[in-house]
């Protein structure tokens, strides 16, 4: 029959939840770890390689390893290196391509089908490019779910006795995502989303690159072509820092001189909590607005929420608890490691759909986190005014729902009417996103005004829509297509992706333990100086040497040896 689990398609990370005696558990991947980096890289005999292994390859072989192509998912942005090019809809493919790998190796079971996860502020396009995704990896899909919902199900808020209101704070890689939920006799119900879709834990980390390169700058002199390259080995550097100021007081990052001068001339670093909070200060300004914004489509004030839930692996960051206590007066809660509450989230779901019975009832409503309408003409007098969007479906209606609006001709002897349907919060059409458009002809000619066309908008609870638009006098209903627009695959290129999806090469399953100890050994050896990269390249030699005699017991003791210099010296 196969099993069913909840996957938390994360812009960094991606997770596996299942559901195991009630509960929610987060699944270990081929290399025994819970996160797999949503990063793919193209080894060095082209063939595909995901997780963790390439995220290591994204310093030493950047020009052939994509990464955070969550942000450009609903877009026409292509990824290539050489001949090979790909969607991020193919790149998400593969990620969860080999999350799925995983987890069937973990649960010695096929996976019939899954729950999804996507940030509440993804659009349509976005979300379509997620299924998509789901497609051409070849997965079923039984729902997409908006994540901040998924962290609700899965800290189990549904079982307070009393009515209560909570906020969900998620800052993760690359997204940030504030939701108000209320919950009433255990109906969770989203009243507000917002967002920022572009702000998350990587713009930390890029600050801090910034700060280290205008300290490379004073250092070595402005060379643009150093420069690039050395911004490429910050980031490792500072993401590392970034992390370890969570823990602790103060950090010291270290990075070596590209170039001949890389044994001498070193930059270094020290920066304590406080100078990096200084720092970090205009994204923690930016976090404000999507809390303001909910708060305010919600209709409550920060003093009424109870609590307040932190998800996303960019909350551990202390001063975002901070900035979440500073706006609600209370300690958010935190009881579920940040990264995971998604995954068992979604799991959670998956288990609901089921009618797992050892899940107490709970019931997930959503809501539209964006507005969707058509583009209108206004007549003012003898004045017209177009591109006037008429939202059908606003913001925050509770989901599945559809809705009518009736709309008549404009011109007398008018026959063809276009539909051109929008989403976003903007007046004016040409500042929303479109998302596609449709002729309606055959309208009886009558003078302007007279005949009626109803657009009915059905949006059901994976957020995607469909428009159905019937000419009132002759009852005839058309269902809109959305035709290709900016950003959406065709079914044909979905078909053709899913072929070209067979015929890839990947990187064989089983040695991606030894491929990933060795892509991490191999980035760490390029920043290491001295007895230290002496002493990894030995144990790098000693365990290549081990591969090639194919000598088991002795590839498994090397390379945890080489793992275990890797983190000594990782630190
Ligand atoms: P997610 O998308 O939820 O997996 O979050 C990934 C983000 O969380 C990345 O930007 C990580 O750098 C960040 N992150 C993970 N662990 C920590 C930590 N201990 N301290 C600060 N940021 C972290």
């Amino acid at each position: 029959m196969g099993s069913r689990i909840g996957i938390d398609l994360g812009t960094t990370n991606s997770l596996v939840a299942v559901i195991r005696d009630g509960h929610a558990e987060v699944l270990a991947n081929v290399i025994g770890e819970r996160q797999t980096p949503s990063v793919v890289s193209l080894d060095d005999d082209g063939a595909i390689l995901v997780g963790a292994a390439a995220r290591a390859r994204a310093l030493t072989h950047p020009e052939r390893t994509f990464r955070n192509f969550k942000r450009d998912m609903g877009t026409d942005r292509e990824f290539s290196h050489g001949a090979k090019s790909f969607r991020p809809e193919e790149l998400s493919a593969l990620v969860l391509r080999q999350l799925v790998r995983d987890a069937e190796a973990a649960l010695g079971d096929t996976i019939a089908e899954a729950v999804v996860t996507v940030p509440a502020y993804f659009g349509e396009l976005q979300r379509r490019a997620t299924r998509d995704a789901c497609e051409i990896a070849g997965l079923h899909v039984e729902r997409l779910i908006n994540e901040p919902t998924a962290a609700a199900l899965a800290y189990g808020l549904q079982h307070r006795d009393r009515e209560c209101r909570i906020a969900v704070l998620d800052l993760g890689g690359g997204t940030f995502d504030v939701s108000v939920l209320e919950i009433i006799e255990g109906v969770i119900e989203i009243q507000a989303s917002a967002g920022d879709a572009r702000l998350g834990g990587e713009d930390f980390v890029g600050l801090l690159v910034d700060a280290l390169a205008d300290r490379a700058v004073e250092r070595w002199g402005a060379d643009p072509r150093t420069l690039v390259h050395a911004r490429a080995r910050f980031w490792e550097a500072c993401e590392r820092a970034k992390c370890a100021l969570s823990s602790q007081e103060s950090v010291e990052i270290e990075v070596p001189r590209p170039g001949p001068h890389r044994q001498t001339d070193p930059l270094l670093l020290t920066l304590t909590q406080d100078e990096a909070h200084a720092l970090w200060q205009p994204i923690l300004q930016r976090m404000h607005p999507p809390i303001r914004r909910a708060l305010r489509d919600a209709d409550l004030g920060p003093e009424q929420i109870d609590e307040v839930v932190l998800v996303g692996g960019a909350t551990r960051m202390p001063v975002v608890a901070q900035l979440a206590q500073s706006v609600f007066g209370r300690q958010p809660l935190r009881t579920i490691s940040p990264d995971e509450a998604v995954a068992q989230g979604a799991a959670v779901q998956m288990a609901l759909k089921t009618g797992d019975d050892q899940l107490d009832d709970m019931v997930a409503t959503d809501v539209a986190p964006f507005s969707l309408g058509v583009s209108t003409v206004e007549s003012h007098g003898r004045r017209r005014l177009d591109d006037v969007f008429s939202p059908i479906l606003e913001r925050g209606t509770v989901l599945p729902a559809s809705r009518v609006e009736r709309f008549v001709t404009a011109a007398d002897g008018q026959t063809k009417l276009r539909v051109e349907v929008f989403q976003g919060e903007h007046s004016l059409c040409r500042d929303n996103n479109k998302l596609g458009e449709y002729s309606v002809e055959g309208i009886p000619a009558g003078a302007g005004g007279e005949q009626a066309i109803d657009v009915r908008f059905t949006y059901d609870l994976n957020g995607i829509l469909e428009v159905d638009v019937t000419i009132v006098s002759t009852q005839e209903t058309s269902t809109l297509i959305i035709e290709r627009s900016p950003g959406r695959m065709s079914p044909e290129q979905v078909a053709q992706a899913c072929e070209t999806m067979r015929q890839l090469k990947f990187h064989p399953r089983e040695s991606l333990p030894n491929t990933t100890a060795l892509s991490r050994a191999e980035s760490l050896f390029t920043e290491l100086r001295g007895p230290a990269r002496e002493r990894l390249g030995m144990a790098m030699r000693a365990f290549r040497l081990s591969l090639e005699e194919q000598d088991p017991a002795a590839i498994d003791g090397l390379r945890r040896e080489l793992l275990a210099l890797v983190e000594r010296f990782k630190s």
